[in-house]
């Protein structure tokens, strides 16, 4: 908790100042509750989701007649663990079953985070005890193949790539293929995030999939998401989810955001558990998202 009260120190920081005012207060007035709004919404919490939150707390404040700064967080923390669904399954399907692989596409738009955060869960995976297959798959940015060769032998995964600017789906297929002959436990499948048109993007996700597919079915398919580009970013994500089935987020660059109330905004709307979420550049940077620590982090 502590490690990731530091490496959150700056969202804490933009919710827990406002809030921290507001919550030194006797008494809470119309105005305290507009500043626990403004804070949330300040935090990238989302309007409908800060509107339900407040609504909730002005309820229950009334019901039971809390005054203390203590009280009120305690039941603000509440809300914001239960706006995260916490019974959510946030576990990664990276155990092979039936004797083969299992696949976990990872998708987003470019500069989210996809080949770092490919590398960082190869790396938990190995420290795990798991084999790991790399699909270089994103053949479209030059550098990505090698950035994710040297995330590769960093961490002890092989790495299966093609030609630059060749076909994602059939270095997909590779990468597969050569994590059923090796037995390995999990293959990682690194793709491109073009997002110029839905129609394009579904065409080669939805190809990447089905040459997968002729293995077995995809385990999970992982939506890459930068915290930093709040709500902006959430209108992408719902391209995503819309042309490919997503089932976990990882929300990248929470290190370098004072808007954590993002991770909340992302899971109502998209209705996909966040699973991780990724706190800096540095391969041991990936935490499993934990919503109890996280708001008790963001609060202070
Ligand atoms: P891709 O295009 O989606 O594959 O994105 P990359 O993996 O190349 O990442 C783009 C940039 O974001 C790189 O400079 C990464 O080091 C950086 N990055 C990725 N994840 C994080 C994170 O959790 N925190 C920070 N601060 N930077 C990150």
């Amino acid at each position: 908790l502590v490690r990731l009260r530091a490496k959150l120190a700056r969202s804490q920081n933009a919710l827990g100042r406002g809030l921290l005012a507001v919550l030194s207060r006797d008494h809470l007035d119309d105005d305290s509750w507009d500043e626990i709004e403004e804070s949330l919404i300040g935090a990238d919490v989302g309007v409908e989701a800060t509107g339900q939150i407040v609504t909730k707390l002005r309820e229950r404040t009334r019901i039971q007649g809390t005054r203390t700064a203590t009280e009120l967080r305690t039941m603000l923390a509440d809300e914001l663990i239960a706006a995260l669904d916490p019974g959510m399954d946030r576990s990664l399907a990276a155990t092979p079953k039936d004797g083969k692989p299992a696949v976990i596409l990872v998708v987003g738009v470019n500069g989210a985070g996809k080949t770092t955060t490919c590398g960082k869960i190869a790396r938990v995976l190995v420290a795990d005890g798991h084999t790991v297959v790399l699909g270089a798959a994103d053949t479209f940015r030059a550098a990505a193949a090698d950035q994710l060769a040297t995330w590769g032998s960093r961490v002890g995964a092989s790495v299966v790539r093609g030609p630059e600017g060749g076909d994602p789906a059939a270095v997909a297929f590779d990468a597969v293929r050569r994590g059923t002959e090796d037995g390995v436990d999990t293959v990682l499948i690194d793709t491109a995030g073009r997002l110029q048109n839905k129609i394009g993007l579904m065409d080669e996700l939805g190809k990447v999939k089905r040459v997968v597919e002729k293995h077995g079915p995809v385990g999970e398919t992982l939506l890459i998401l930068d915290a930093t580009t709040g709500q902006n970013g959430l209108e992408q994500a719902r391209v995503f989810t819309e042309v490919c089935d997503v089932t976990g987020v990882v929300l990248t660059k929470l290190d370098g955001t004072a808007k954590g109330g993002i991770v909340i905004a992302v899971q109502r709307k998209l209705g996909i558990p966040v699973k991780l979420v990724g706190l800096g550049e540095g391969p041991d940077d990936l935490a499993p998202f934990e919503p109890e620590a996280f708001v008790n982090a963001l609060l202070g």
